[in-house]
């Protein structure tokens, strides 16, 4: 482990007093090996939401780790051409490596597109190279534009690589990549900022997501809503999460994650935060929403 593990208490998001909270930090620290539970199907979770920086791809790979660490199988999808999906898990994305831009075309499978993360053996990305920036446009010419990730993400091509868990992280965009990416999966993992802004443009996130779900993929579901980039310091930030706990209900995890700085460097070294400082309190959070989202998983199929 590197860093300290003494940050600060994020009392306003726990409600927890530093002594009780630094307890169950130490309780959780020397329990990491405790299996999350297994789903009772695959899942397949998009991470959508056309605005930029509210923490999608640092959602996808922090959560798809956590969940991967406790023993589940665990594959990462990233269709963004910016590959900081694929940058966050340290996988190799330069231009010509196999990637979900080929995994699109046809010309290769998820399970020969797909890495192992070296923070996981559990824990696998097909990657993004830059190639995939002209996806948006060539996949409009194409045949069954709207269901190529779909298609490749088939059970029978899943069951190579056999994963519990798929996640796919999507560009800032509702363009063809997203659209794929919502007829791909049973379930759509909406990450939203505590700030200002957050709101907007999610109900017409929210009506992408009918459209889809009239005419592409009746079974898809707003199944998890994630609160991210909390700062306890603002009163916008609670009005923004009981604003969206009022809304959504039970959708959103009960898990808040906290802005932090560790989980802001963690890319820089071509890791998570739950890799690159896992005593930190981002670390736990996402760990925590990780637990959650394996939990509910393994209730009852929704
Ligand atoms: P998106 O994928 O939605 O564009 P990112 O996950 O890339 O968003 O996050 C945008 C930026 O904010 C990145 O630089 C990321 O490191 C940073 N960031 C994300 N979550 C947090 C957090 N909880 N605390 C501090 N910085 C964060
Ligand atoms: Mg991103």
């Amino acid at each position: 482990m590197r860093g300290p593990v003494n940050q600060p208490s994020p009392a306003a998001v726990s409600g927890w007093t530093p002594i009780a909270e630094e307890a169950a930090r130490a309780t959780r620290l020397k329990h990491p090996d405790r299996m999350f539970p297994r789903p009772t199907h695959r899942r397949v979770i998009t991470v959508a939401n056309q605005k930029g920086g509210v923490g999608k791809t640092t959602s996808t790979v922090n959560l798809a780790a956590g969940l991967a660490m406790h023993g589940l199988r665990v594959l990462v999808i990233d269709l963004d051409p910016q590959g900081n999906a694929s940058t966050a898990l340290g996988v190799d994305h330069r231009s010509g490596t196999p990637s979900v831009y080929e995994v699109l075309l046809g010309e290769v499978t998820v399970a020969d597109a797909a890495q192992v993360s070296d923070q996981s053996g559990n824990l696998y990305c097909v990657p993004a190279t830059i190639d995939l920036a002209g996806a948006e446009i060539e996949l409009v010419s194409m045949a069954s534009r709207e269901a190529r990730l779909k298609e490749a993400l088939s059970d029978q091509a899943l069951d190579e690589l056999n994963p519990d868990y798929v996640f796919i992280d999507c560009p800032p965009s509702l363009g063809l990549l997203t659209v794929n990416a919502m007829v791909a999966a049973q379930e759509v993992l909406i990450p939203i900022q505590c700030e200002y802004y957050a709101l907007e443009g999610l109900s017409q996130l929210l009506r992408n997501i009918e459209l889809v779900q009239g005419h592409l993929n009746r079974s898809l579901v707003v199944s998890t809503i994630l609160l991210t980039m909390y700062d306890g310091r603002t009163k916008l930030a609670d009005q923004v999460t009981n604003e969206v706990r009022h809304h959504f209900g039970q959708t959103v995890l009960t898990t808040v994650i906290p802005r932090s700085v560790k989980v802001s460097e963690a890319p820089g070294y071509g890791q998570t935060v739950l890799a690159y400082d896992p005593g930190s309190r981002g670390a736990m959070s996402y760990l925590d929403a990780a637990r959650e989202v394996a939990e509910r998983g393994a209730e009852a199929p929704r």
